[in-house]
């Protein structure tokens, strides 16, 4: 940050708020504890109470978690990354289920207990990758942090239902991602089932399926009685295969946090589907805020692996802290290394907090008055 409070300087220094405001004094200035003071003002009060100046910048993380372009011949086939969005009770658990069920890989269909927030199932002998988080609010979380992690948009429309607000939501967000869409037509098995409703009502909204001679696949399935489930994954997989997907399994991870939360008996928990390179055990890191080093990693079924490749889902013990949903992981060298950025990102959203805060109050001060 270019700025910083005079208490922040203060706590970062592990000094007194009071001798601080003392030293900036005898320089001439006159502060406050809340008082912001320029980053040359910053260093001067750090060498004088003899510190070390560690100034980290954007460009520095950037240096550290440098984003290689991969040469193509480096990059290989990955699995493609599948969400799964649909107005709500038109079946998007119900889907994800069903498909699980279907085709856990390894074929224990229905012995899978683990849950870690997306799965991968085998369609012809090749992987596909499932986000078990359907919901709007998870999606756009996560491309507001910076994480595209989706591939491909399953959009879930009812046939005894239509086109509803959250369909249309649905179909926005997959545009704004230029994520291409494959529509599930579901609980055809419906009584009032009408599955040609909807395809033209999505007409409407410029969603032109293959059944009214447009480029968007349409399969027709229902998720309680399992049926068309088959031919909705190898409409994903034809999907997958047009859009070519690679990555770099030979270079240090980077990954998308799907859900993480503060288990009492593992500490800070994450799922990362990793999106290049391989994640191994022992691998340092940095993610979001947070920082920590691999101490174990399970798969989507609960079994301990020790790497995970483009478009594996693992669970990650090992973290400092509970990084949250479309934080962005980076392998990185050095614990050091890993710890100032984590710091530093702390320190800049706490910044960014404060400064929220502040035209906050201005704000209520001056509706107040
Ligand atoms: P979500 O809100 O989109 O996740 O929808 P759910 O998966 O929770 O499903 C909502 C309701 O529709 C539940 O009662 C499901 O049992 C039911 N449902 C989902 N899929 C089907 C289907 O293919 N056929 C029938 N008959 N009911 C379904
Ligand atoms: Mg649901």
């Amino acid at each position: 940050p270019e700025a910083i409070t005079v208490s922040e300087l203060a706590n970062r220094m592990t000094e007194r708020v009071a001798d601080v405001v003392k030293s900036l004094m005898q320089n001439g200035i006159m502060a406050t504890s809340t008082q912001t003071i320029d980053a040359d003002t910053a260093e001067l009060v750090i060498e004088e109470f003899g510190h070390k100046v560690q100034r980290v910048s954007d460009a520095d993380v950037e240096d550290v978690i440098q984003q290689v372009e991969d040469a193509p011949e480096d990059l290989e086939p990955r699995a493609p990354v599948v969400t799964i969005m649909g107005h709500v009770d038109h079946g998007k658990t119900s889907l994800l289920d069903a498909i699980r069920n279907a085709r856990v890989a390894g074929g224990e269909a229905g012995g899978i207990t683990q849950h870690i927030g997306a799965y991968q199932v085998e369609q012809d002998g090749k992987a596909l990758t499932f986000l078990d988080t359907p919901g709007h609010a998870a999606f756009t979380a996560m491309r507001a942090r910076g994480a595209q992690v989706t591939d491909i948009v399953v959009l879930v429309v009812a046939a005894d239902d239509a086109v509803m607000p959250q369909t249309v939501e649905a179909i926005n967000h997959a545009r704004a991602a230029e994520v291409p869409m494959i529509v599930a037509i579901n609980k055809v098995d419906r009584p009032g089932a009408n599955p040609d409703k909807v395809r033209t009502d999505l007409l409407q909204h410029e969603v032109i399926v293959e059944k009214m001679s447009g480029d968007v696949q349409d399969v027709e399935v229902s998720a309680t009685e399992g049926t068309g489930i088959d031919a909705l994954l190898e409409a994903i997989a034809l999907q997958a295969e047009i859009l070519e997907l690679k990555a770099n399994p030979n270079r240090a991870a980077v990954g998308a946090v799907v859900e993480a939360q503060l288990d009492v008996g593992r500490g800070p928990v994450a799922t990362v589907l990793v999106q290049n390179g391989t994640l191994k055990q022992g691998d340092i890191f940095v993610v979001g805020e947070q920082w920590g080093k691999v101490r174990a990693m399970e798969n989507d079924q609960g079994k301990r692996v020790k790497s995970a490749g483009p478009s594996v889902p693992v669970e990650v013990l090992g973290l400092n802290g509970t990084p949250a949903a479309g934080d962005v992981l980076n392998v990185v060298d050095t614990e050091a290394q890993a710890r100032e950025i984590a710091e530093f990102r702390a320190a800049q959203a706490k910044d960014k907090r404060a400064a929220a805060g502040a035209a906050m109050t201005l704000e209520q001060m001056m509706s107040k008055a």
